[in-house]
């Protein structure tokens, strides 16, 4: 078990007791901290008798700012914002704070891989991950998906690589934080909310690679001018991907035809199951991270003939009678419904819709060129009706649930059409998760076959 060396603080409050603090709450405390918990929810009896039998006091319920009395340091749940009363107390009193990933620094020595970028964080991150392990690389995943990053780093092994999602909020308290390879997908305006300003938000994403020295490595989207710009004065040893750019000697870049890194030719992209330009995009900084970290051009094709997509993100399900079903559930808004449309070349039946949000779905209208039917349903199906009959779509159906919609797409349907949920709304108003709402479509799938 790998422990924490040389952290350089003893009284820590961890603010938060979600999945992250309470992990950090016990790496703390083994190592011989003295913890502090605080969360302004009610955390669960189980979570409480956990952290008091390891001898941690833990308030809930409220922020009382003599929990800072004598504390070192604050590791923070990226989720809360700094404007939090507690927060602003401990920047007034020159107490550093910081978030659970900072721990990482102090629990590893081996090299690390982080992903972060505005979209596609996620699918990245696995992508990664598969490719190392079809590599018979030993290879953790950490992050949204996987396991909370403390955890994995304590119990890693040496053979062992932690390929770890990183968001904004994350990155935002971290100090000493330094991948060995650091991934740079994109750079949008993205959780202004949090960030007040792109400049902030652009500043968070840095830290990823701030630390880097010249033995690092910086992969990142060269035909994005915000992230070009950003990373100019990087010691990293800079990685470039793109799918405009040629011939990228020191990165990965596709043609028409195949995908290359460096000037090695490693998969025919008609072979590549992903669909979609973006996916694309993740593919060619997934090659070049994995590559980096010792994967196999076979490995690498291996993932990238037989994954079908991370689950709910224009994931592939299955055929029935020679209709492809594809699930996007996590499709929340009206851009990453246009990407998902934007990757079919084939007739689509699009089933959309949720909660609504007092937008109008206008921009949608030059994606829905390839669509031939729409299902709809949710607080958004008369607006989404609108739409779909201003872009001309020939069928349009109204459906009460998830079962329904998935059997009116079959029968409006042709061999080789593509049937996909992508419902450009949250799912609150019909479902508890966007997680819900696409494991209702896999199943309805499964039922029609
Ligand atoms: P994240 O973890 O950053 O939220 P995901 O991999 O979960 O990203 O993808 C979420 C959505 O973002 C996808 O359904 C797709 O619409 C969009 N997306 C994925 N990759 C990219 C990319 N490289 N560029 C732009 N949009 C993307």
């Amino acid at each position: 078990m790998n422990k924490l060396k040389n952290f350089p603080y003893q009284n820590v409050l961890v603010l938060g007791l979600a999945k992250s603090g309470t992990a950090a709450c016990k790496v703390l405390v083994k190592n011989g901290c003295t913890v502090r918990a605080n969360d302004l929810q009610v955390a669960s009896d189980s979570v409480i008798a956990e952290l008091h039998a390891l001898g941690i006091e833990v308030t809930t319920g409220s922020h009382p700012l003599t929990l800072l009395d004598e504390v070192d340091v604050v590791v923070k749940n990226p989720g809360i914002p700094y404007e939090n009363e507690l927060i602003k107390e401990a920047e007034i009193k020159g107490i550093p704070i910081i978030t659970e990933i900072e721990l990482i620094h102090y629990l590893i020595t081996e090299p690390y891989i982080g992903i972060t970028g505005s979209n596609g964080k996620t699918t990245t991150t696995t992508l990664i991950h598969e490719m190392l392990q079809k590599s018979n690389k030993g290879s953790k995943l950490a992050g949204n998906i996987g396991k909370v990053a403390v955890e994995i780093a304590e119990n890693l092994k040496k053979e062992e690589t932690m390929v770890v999602e990183l968001s904004s909020f994350q990155l935002m308290g971290t100090e000493k934080f330094q991948p060995h390879i650091a991934v740079m997908l994109n750079l949008f305006q993205a959780h202004l909310d949090y960030h007040k300003t792109f400049e902030n938000y652009k500043d968070a994403k840095a830290r990823i690679f701030v630390n880097q020295t010249e033995e690092d490595y910086l992969v990142y989207n060269a035909s994005d001018s915000e992230i070009a710009e950003l990373i100019e004065n990087t010691m990293a040893t800079k990685v470039p991907f793109s799918l405009s750019e040629k011939e990228l000697t020191n990165g990965a870049w596709c043609d028409e035809t195949y995908v290359y890194f460096r000037n090695e030719r490693i998969i025919a992209r008609e072979e590549i199951r992903l669909v979609g330009d973006h996916n694309l995009e993740n593919i060619l900084a997934a090659i070049a991270a994995s590559i980096l970290s010792g994967a196999t051009r076979d490995g690498i094709v291996e993932v990238l003939t037989t994954f079908p997509g991370v689950k709910h993100r224009t994931q592939y399900v299955d055929q029935v009678q020679g209709r492809l079903f594809y699930n996007d559930s996590k499709a929340t808004n009206i851009l990453a419904t246009s990407k998902a449309l934007d990757s079919f070349e084939q007739p689509v039946i699009l089933l959309a819709g949720g909660l609504d949000r007092g937008n109008n779905f206008d921009s949608l209208i030059p994606y829905l060129k390839n669509v031939k039917a729409m299902i709809l349903f949710g607080e958004t199906a008369t607006k989404l009706n609108e739409t779909g009959q201003q872009a001309g779509v020939e069928d349009i159906l109204f459906a009460d649930n998830m079962a329904q919609a998935v059997d009116q797409a079959f029968q409006l349907s042709d061999e080789k059409d593509i049937i996909l949920l992508s419902p450009a709304c949250a799912s609150w108003d019909q479902y508890q998760t966007f997680e819900e709402r696409g494991d209702m479509f896999i199943e309805a799938v499964h039922t029609l076959k």
